[in-house]
């Protein structure tokens, strides 16, 4: 820079010093004297304005920069006259067009004689943060253009919750002001008895940080309530710091409403099921009372009366009333699982015993169809447990009573083995067998495969639904194996639990 010097600039050591100090400077500065020519220029000056380690001294910068508009030659010119000139900010079009942003002060300096030598030029390039204001100004705009046109109630809060922003539809919603709904004023716009919950809610979010979401009332300005389901999430900055918390309240009445609905519809069905089944309980017990009467007076006749007529009119009577007996039974046993009014028996038995006593009911009957009735109970099986032998029993006698009825050739067996925690038992025949499509229905009250099978073989189509409700209520399963013609397989699970 030194050999660029012009010989003619004589500089005072004074102005020497400044020149120094020009040229440290950290910020974009320049020295000119009074025709523009560089004295100095600081570092930050010339990478600012590409200037690069060309000697400048003597140069003049209007020749450098032949594009420099009469605005800035104007502002030059006032600082030459003495004047001090200085802009916060101030756009400036440069030579393509585009606009730079500038923050720019203009100083003359005097020479020893008093006399002004030029002009210091301090300018400072402030564009980035000129356009990161635009972009801050304009993301805002977009926010609350989305906002505006959200259906949702949406509003914003600082850090500490204190709410500072909503939307034109909460003001229409509840009626409220800014001024009434600022702050943790929204608060009152809600139901009394949600205020507190909704209040814990968003004190712990803005604690923790954590998403808010929170169901409450909002008060319109109609004076009636509406449910909405109110999110908010912090939005966080480049620090990962929470700088703001925005959320939305969404209508979630008519939702509400049907919940609300389903939910009595479902309770006034499961009390009129309740209460049918409990009527059935009393209505079986109060017809099986006068039966057992009817039924030991028909025994009773048979034994005094011998006239073969008589005798076989009896026996009518005597079969059909222990078919309506059987039936009450059957009504009694599942309005009793329905109602849950019954009470599974939890005593050690004997497995085995229990299991031969169901077979030796259905011998005779086998015998007489010339079936095979075998039952292979695995010898792992415990000889004793823990469960209910009556309930274990009528479900055994279900199946195996089943069994027998719809086969007419082959055999039936029954078996039980155990695996693990569990106990399994199986009734298997080669009977008429039953269609896929038939199964899933087939556990259910009243069901029959075929109505014309009920006039030939009877039945109630209770007994599958009872053993279901059984087997569930001791914590089993129970499923079928079955196709027309191919037999049966009735299987069903106990949970097995042995005596100490
Ligand atoms: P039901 O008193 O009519 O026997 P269940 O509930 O015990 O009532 O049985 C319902 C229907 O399932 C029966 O009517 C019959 O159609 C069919 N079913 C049950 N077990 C068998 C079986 N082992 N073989 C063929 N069909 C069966």
């Amino acid at each position: 820079m030194e050999e660029g010097r012009a010989p003619d600039l004589k500089v005072s050591d004074k102005e020497q010093r400044l020149l120094l100090f020009v040229e440290q400077a950290p910020v974009a500065i320049a020295m000119f004297d009074h025709d523009m020519r560089y004295l100095s220029a600081s570092r930050r000056w010339r990478t600012d304005y590409g200037l690069g380690e060309r000697a400048l001294h003597g140069l003049s910068h209007y020749e450098i920069f032949p594009e420099i508009g009469d605005a800035w030659k104007a502002i030059h010119r006032r600082g030459l006259a003495g004047e001090e000139v200085a802009a916060e900010e101030e756009a400036f079009t440069r030579a393509d067009g585009s606009i730079q942003w500038l923050r720019w002060q203009v100083q003359p300096w005097r020479e020893a004689s008093g006399a002004i030598g030029g002009i210091m030029v301090f300018s400072e390039d402030i564009s980035k943060r000129k356009q990161a204001e635009q972009d801050k100004r304009e993301s805002e705009e977009e926010f609350r253009v989305l906002s505006e046109a959200m259906p949702q109630l949406v509003w914003a809060s600082d850090i500490h919750g204190r709410a500072d922003y909503f939307n034109s539809r909460w003001f229409e919603y509840t009626g409220q002001s800014f001024e009434e709904a600022k702050n943790l004023g929204w608060l009152s716009a809600l139901h009394p008895e949600d205020v507190v919950r909704t209040q814990d809610c968003w004190t712990e979010a803005v604690t923790k940080g954590a998403v808010y979401e929170v169901q409450y009332r909002i008060k319109g300005r109609d004076g009636t309530y509406r449910w909405f389901l109110s999110r908010g999430v912090p939005r966080r900055g480049a620090s990962a710091k929470i700088e703001r918390w925005i959320g939305t309240c969404t209508d979630i009445s008519a939702q509400k409403d049907l919940e609300e609905g389903l939910k009595s519809a479902r309770e006034a069905a499961e009390d009129a099921s309740r209460a049918k089944s409990e009527f059935l309980v009393t209505m079986s017990h109060e017809i099986r009372t006068p039966m057992t009467i009817f039924m030991g007076a028909i025994q009773h006749l048979m034994e005094i009366d011998q006239s073969p007529e008589h005798r076989q009119l009896l026996e009518m009577a005597d079969s059909a009333a222990l078919r309506l007996l059987t039936l009450v039974d059957d009504i009694l046993d599942f309005s009793r699982i329905e109602a849950r009014k019954i009470n599974i028996e939890a005593v050690a038995f004997d497995l085995r015993a229990c299991v031969d006593e169901v077979v030796r009911i259905f011998a005779l009957a086998a015998q007489e169809k010339n079936l095979v009735l075998e039952t292979e109970v695995a010898a792992e099986v415990a000889e004793r447990v823990i469960g209910d032998p009556k309930r274990l029993g009528q479900i055994l006698v279900n199946l195996v009573g089943n069994a027998v009825k719809f086969t007419h050739a082959g055999e039936i067996r029954v078996g039980v083995r155990s695996a693990g925690e569990i106990l399994e038992f199986s009734v298997t025949d080669t009977g008429i067998g039953i269609p896929p499509e038939k199964h899933s229905r087939l556990f259910e009250r009243f069901s029959q495969v075929d109505s014309s099978l009920t006039r030939r073989y009877g039945g109630s189509g209770l007994g599958l639904a009872i053993s279901k409700g059984l087997v569930e209520l001791m914590g089993g399963h129970i499923s079928v194996q079955s196709a027309a013609g191919k037999g049966s397989r009735f299987l069903f699970t106990l949970p097995l639990r042995l005596p100490a």
